[in-house]
């Protein structure tokens, strides 16, 4: 449906002038900032010097295209879309598309960003990519958000491919996005290619287990990081932020594993309660009515009280930044586990730290997307599909190797998750930088 105001919202949406990817950040405390910090933090650990902290830092390539909409109105409107591949040390890029208003070109930096370390910690031969176009998907008509993918496809078209660049979904895309996308792409080439996108649909090459795959990882570690402290996963009481692809999911799962999820909102707004909610039932409700809100057998809460209940685990699976230093000290979970991209600020980190809160890192958090992105890719590439349990054991295994190798570093090193993780990542691509060594 097509609505004046979402129009109108899109319209007058804020659009971030380019600054130079190496030169400092605009705000404090953005995602970029965010994600230089945790980089420069990794360097110093790895004693790496200052053209290698360069070379990790900056983005390989970056697009910014205008990608003009043809609306159902009649009337034109131009948006802004972003590439960025971050790194491309290990294999293509890899990274998902992002709809979503406030898209602009250094929240796509960081998350390109965090996807090359995010490859590195599983352990994948792929380095890091993202996209985002700047709309609010909910203004728009099915015909209007397909005319948007392909534009935006065509206009990125020399920077993706099966062999150089994959996309993905991510914040307001989704398998049907990805259709769009691999049939632009196909069509411009001139014959099917099924591996230049995954979390496609099953009918166009997609794999079983994608849908849930974000979920079913971060429960896992989730999981393994309970059972290092003695805790079993049965019994937990979960607060999720978010409750998309990542947060919905992840609370199916934590129900059937026998936690019980006493918490969960959307940006619209959060419910409760205590006795646990009924999360086959609350899926209904949230798609008869597009929200949590208003789910019979829970009491209202906002999303910053959610940040604060007393639960065992929080799982923030909305967007960056939510967890700061006005909310991360009200924590009372001891463990947050991230399933959002960058929610935990470097100050929310600093306070999570001092009060002793486990931060289980997104990027070893929600790898299991990518994982069976992954696995998606390498089916498409020799035309083999595999099974739902295969996948799910597969992903099991790299999910639980990932948390032993993260866990073991902090260990050994006495670092945080996070410090272990994004070392683990940018160790393994700065190898591969030295040992390619430098061209010319
Ligand atoms: P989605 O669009 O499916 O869902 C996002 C959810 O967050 C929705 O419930 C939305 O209402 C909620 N939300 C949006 N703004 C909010 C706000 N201000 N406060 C509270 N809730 C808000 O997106 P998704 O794919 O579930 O992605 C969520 C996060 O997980 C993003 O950070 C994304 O980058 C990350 N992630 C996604 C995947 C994946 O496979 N989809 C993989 C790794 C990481």
């Amino acid at each position: 449906m097509t609505t004046t105001s979402a129009t109108e919202a899109a319209e007058a949406a804020p659009v971030a002038p380019i600054t130079p990817a190496e030169g400092p950040s605009p705000a404090t405390g953005s995602a970029l900032d965010t994600a230089h910090a945790q980089l420069a933090a990794a360097v110093d650990i790895l004693g790496y010097d200052d053209g290698l902290h360069t070379m990790l830092r900056m983005p390989r390539r970056e697009m910014h295209v205008a990608v003009p909409l043809r609306r159902d109105d009649g009337t034109t409107q131009v948006l802004h879309g972003f590439r960025v591949q971050h790194n491309v040390s290990l294999g293509p890029g890899k990274g998902g598309l992002r709809y979503h208003p406030n898209v602009e070109i250094d929240e796509v930096r960081a998350l390109a960003m965090w996807m090359t370390w995010k490859c590195g910690v599983v352990n994948l031969p792929y380095g890091g990519a993202k996209g985002g176009v700047a709309i609010d998907p909910r203004g728009y008509s099915a015909g209007e958000l397909e005319r948007v993918t392909r534009r935006y496809t065509s206009e990125i078209m020399p920077m993706i491919g099966p062999d150089n660049d994959i996309m993905a979904p991510d914040m307001g895309t989704d398998a049907q996005t990805m259709a769009w996308v691999m049939d632009t792409y196909s069509v411009a080439k001139g014959y099917t290619i099924p591996a230049v996108v995954t979390g496609k649909p099953l009918a166009v090459g997609g794999s079983l287990g994608r849908g849930t795959a974000t979920s079913a990882g971060l429960v896992h570690v989730t999981a393994a990081a309970l059972a290092d402290a003695g805790v079993p996963l049965e019994g937990t009481t979960v607060a999720i932020q978010g409750f998309g692809k990542v947060g919905g999911h992840a609370a199916e799962i934590f129900a059937e594993r026998g936690a019980k999820v006493v918490a969960v909102s959307d940006e619209y707004g959060g419910i409760r309660n205590d006795a646990g909610l009924d999360v086959p039932r609350l899926m209904e409700h949230v798609l008869a009515t597009g929200s949590v809100v208003g789910f019979d057998e829970s009491d209202p809460i906002t999303n910053t009280a959610l940040l604060a209940l007393d639960v065992d685990v929080l799982a923030p699976a909305a967007i960056e930044g939510v967890l700061d230093e006005h909310t991360a000290g009200s924590v009372r979970a001891r463990w947050v586990v991230e399933g959002a991209n960058g929610p935990t600020t470097e100050a929310g980190d600093a306070l999570l730290a001092k009060n002793d809160v486990t931060v289980v890192p997104d990027v070893l958090a929600n790898a299991g997307g990518v994982v069976v992105s992954y696995f998606e890719w390498v089916q498409a590439n020799q035309t083999y599909w595999w099974t739902e349990q295969e996948i799910a054991e597969k992903l099991g295994s790299r999910m639980h190797q990932a948390y032993r190798d993260v866990a073991e570093l902090a260990r050994r090193e006495d670092l945080s998750l996070r410090d272990a993780a994004i070392t683990i990542g940018v160790q393994r691509v700065a190898e591969a930088h030295q040992i390619r060594g430098l061209y010319p």
